[in-house]
């Protein structure tokens, strides 16, 4: 038996084993630690003590009993009910508990035992049912305990309740950090600097534990979150911090110059005019790479906002200074559109495009590791997918790395991306509109730009949210905007079907549903239509052949797994139909809906909803009202948490445990001290390696 400590693995921990450890992992607790930290969140009041005498219907109460009799009994109807009679000197009444059949062997007569929970009535008697039960002492060992008062952790006081899983209760969950907490508080090391303590208040870290878990009253409660917040987005302002130190010591080896004149008459040559926020966000990227520091940049901007032809710009700016330029997409899709348009908006100047993706293979000489040209095949531009980081591919002279929805690559990916150059810039770009809040925390080492305005002429997606009843009239009025549409020309739709698995991974089911529906529409919905199929497991090709299919409106409708969310412009589709939008986050719906309403024509957002849930309609609602991307991640971020922005959580984000992205203050007030502390960090040994361990579990953005 080895001595306890928090880096003890929670499998060596007393009445854990095997079985328990695989149970709490799913809780994300791996090692004592973690378990001091799994917080409860939220408490039952048992802090009032009553007399059997005088307990009355409604209230949270204790009573402190003795055991009289304890039965399992069997109803007529089958059931299994187990009847404590208890006595307490005032009174004496049954107590009840339904299908807990090991209770009688517990409770024998004579113990004490406290009994928390709401006073009832069960058959016309004052009970308790179902309550919290706690032995107090056994009668054999009352001589020793005699006179002390007995500490209780499940009954008699504020009791804490804790996130669950499947056989991790509570209960279970207080019995174990209880005695954990005895053992190690009084000797925990606090990592927490002493003079931010002082100044903000903030109680030590043993006692926040203490408190959080087993709180005398709502101020010990108080005390130990406030603690615990701060700690959560200390933690994360600082390795932002620190990640923002290390890009810092970059150093570019010459300067980009910036042509202003090439861009300008790039400019001149699109065929329309900047947006005020599109010439904006090109000054600051401008400013940045001309700069001997590399650029670090991000840039968000709602759908359609426009940021493609931002990086091109950037991308020519590289090009001007002999140096090679990378933009990753997340899939195939999306980098064969952005090879089109960046060949479409570049070659023209000279400059050669190269695609680079799984099925999309460079040529041989371009594959060799040395040499930065051969003859003149010097790639230029290169628009890939994540076949650009494992693939052989020559970019020593790699001066600039766009990432497009860059949270969809790992902090790995990007990281092996940039190592092909030695210093190069680096843009990144999404259309999820994180909040500003959670901007300033999860990417606080980045520059921010933001495009938060569309280009002009755009008209809103109207939005219906359609009950099941209406799936038919629906389908109808579908019918009719694409064969006899009120303005003229033809309509063309997307229909994005289940998403079963509630991950932005497609999975094999998702694409079962895609296929059912796909054939189930094409039988008995839109018999005279032709309609498409798209999704992940397609070969690019085939991909590309239905994407082509329904760019020329060949197609009048493209039945697809929600891969389209990602990026797709074809500006002739103005009906979106997304089936189980239920499923989705807000932003995600938005992101979804943004594929149409890219033209002046007016654009459509049917949302269909399952026959469930009726209670969901409220939150879709927000899809009618709203139009921007900002706004309804604002929402989304009130009504479900940070994780189901992005649906993130496979990208190995963990969700804030305590703190919240919508504490302003607490996110300001913590970036200020971590920009302090960095600085000095290597006074304080036992913060720095606190954030060493840390490192694995905590928050990294992606
Ligand atoms: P996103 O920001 O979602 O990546 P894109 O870069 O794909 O948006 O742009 C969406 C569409 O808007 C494209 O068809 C693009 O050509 C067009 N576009 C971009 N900027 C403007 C603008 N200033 N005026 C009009 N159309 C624009
Ligand atoms: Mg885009």
């Amino acid at each position: 038996m080895h001595t306890l400590s928090l880096s003890t693995p929670i499998q060596d921990l007393f009445m854990v084993g095997k079985t328990y450890a695989s149970r709490l992992k799913k809780l994300d607790i791996n090692v004592v630690e973690d378990l001091l930290h799994h917080y409860p969140f939220r408490y039952d009041d048992f802090r009032l003590i009553s007399k059997i005498s005088q307990l009355q219907k409604g209230q949270m109460v204790t009573i402190q009993a003795e055991i009289i009799d304890c039965q399992n009994i069997h109803t007529k109807t089958g059931k299994k009910i187990q009847k404590a009679v208890v006595a307490d000197g005032s009174g004496q009444i049954e107590i009840v508990w339904f299908n807990q059949l090991f209770i009688p062997q517990t409770l024998k007569p004579g113990l004490k035992v406290n009994f928390s929970g709401k006073v009832d009535t069960f058959i016309y008697k004052t009970t308790l049912v179902s309550p919290e039960y706690e032995i107090l002492k056994f009668p054999g060992r009352a001589r020793n305990t005699k006179d002390r008062p007995v500490k209780t952790i499940h009954t008699g006081r504020l009791v804490p309740v804790y996130p669950e899983t499947y056989g991790v209760s509570s209960k279970w969950l207080r019995s174990r950090i209880a005695p954990v907490l005895n053992k190690l508080a009084p000797q925990m090391p606090d990592w927490l600097p002493e003079a931010v303590k002082t100044k903000e208040g903030l109680i030590n870290l043993n006692s926040s534990l203490e408190r959080i878990h087993f709180p005398q009253n709502e101020a010990e409660i108080n005390q130990a979150r406030d603690r615990l917040k701060f700690d959560e987005l200390f933690l994360i302002q600082l390795k932002t911090a620190l990640r923002k130190k290390a890009w810092q010591k970059n150093k570019i080896t010459t300067a980009f110059k910036v042509d202003q004149e090439k861009i300008l008459s790039f400019i001149a040559k699109l065929p329309f005019t900047l947006t005020s926020a599109q010439n904006k966000v090109l000054k600051q990227i401008l400013k940045d790479l001309s700069m001997k520091r590399p650029m670090n940049r991000l840039l968000e901007g709602d759908v359609g906002s426009g940021k493609t032809v931002v990086a091109a710009a950037a991308m020519y700016i590289a090009f001007l200074n002999n140096l090679q330029a990378v933009l990753m997409a997340p899939t195939e899709i999306l980098a064969q559109q952005h090879f089109q348009t960046i060949k479409t908006l570049l070659e023209p100047l000279g400059v050669k495009i190269t695609l680079l993706t799984a099925s999309q293979k460079l040529p041989a000489q371009n594959r060799s590791t040395q040499g930065g040209k051969i003859g003149n095949c010097k790639l230029e531009i290169v628009v890939g997918t994540h076949a650009l980081i494992y693939n052989k591919v020559n970019l020593d002279q790699l001066g600039l790395v766009v990432i497009d929805e860059q949270h969809r690559f790992g902090v790995e990916q990007r990281a092996q991306l940039i190592q092909k150059g030695k210093a190069p810039h680096l843009l990144t770009m999404t259309a999820t509109p994180i909040p500003r809040t959670v901007a300033l925390t999860l990417y606080g080492d980045l520059d921010l730009s933001v495009l938060d305005e569309m280009p002009h002429g755009r008209k809103q997606v109207k939005t219906w949210v359609v009950p099941w009843q209406k799936r038919a009239a629906a389908y109808d009025w579908i019918k009719e905007q694409i064969n006899t549409p009120a303005g003229g020309t033809k309509s063309q739709a997307f229909i994005v079907c289940p998403l079963i698995e509630t991950s932005k991974k497609e999975s094999m089911k998702d694409i079962k549903a895609a296929t059912h529906e796909f054939e189930r529409l094409r039988k008995t919905v839109f018999p005279q239509l032709k309609l498409g199929l798209l999704h992940g497991r397609l070969k690019s090709k085939e991909k590309e052949k239905t994407l082509n299919q329904f760019k020329e409106k060949k197609l009048d409708i493209l039945v697809s797994t929600p891969v389209v969310e990602v990026g797709i412009d074809i500006p002739s589709a103005t009906i979106m139909l997304i089936e189980a939008a239920d499923r989705f986050g807000l932003a995600q719906l938005h992101q979804l809906r943004g594929r149409v309403g890219r033209s002046a024509k007016q654009s459509y957002c049917l949302l269909f909803t399952s026959r469930k849930s009726n209670q969901e309609l409220k939150r879709l609602k927000a899809m009618q009202k709203y139009h921007s991307g900002f706004k309804l991640a604002e929402i989304d971020l009130k009504l479900r948490g940070p994780g189901e922005i992005y649906g993130l959580r496979q990208h190995g984000f963990s969700q804030l445990k305590i703190a919240s992205f919508t504490d302003t203050d607490l996110i300001e007030k913590t970036k200020l001290w971590a920009q302090k502390i960095v600085k000095k960090l290597a006074q304080f040994p036992l913060l720095k390696e606190k954030i060493k361990k840390d490192k694995i579990r905590n928050i990294e953005p992606n």
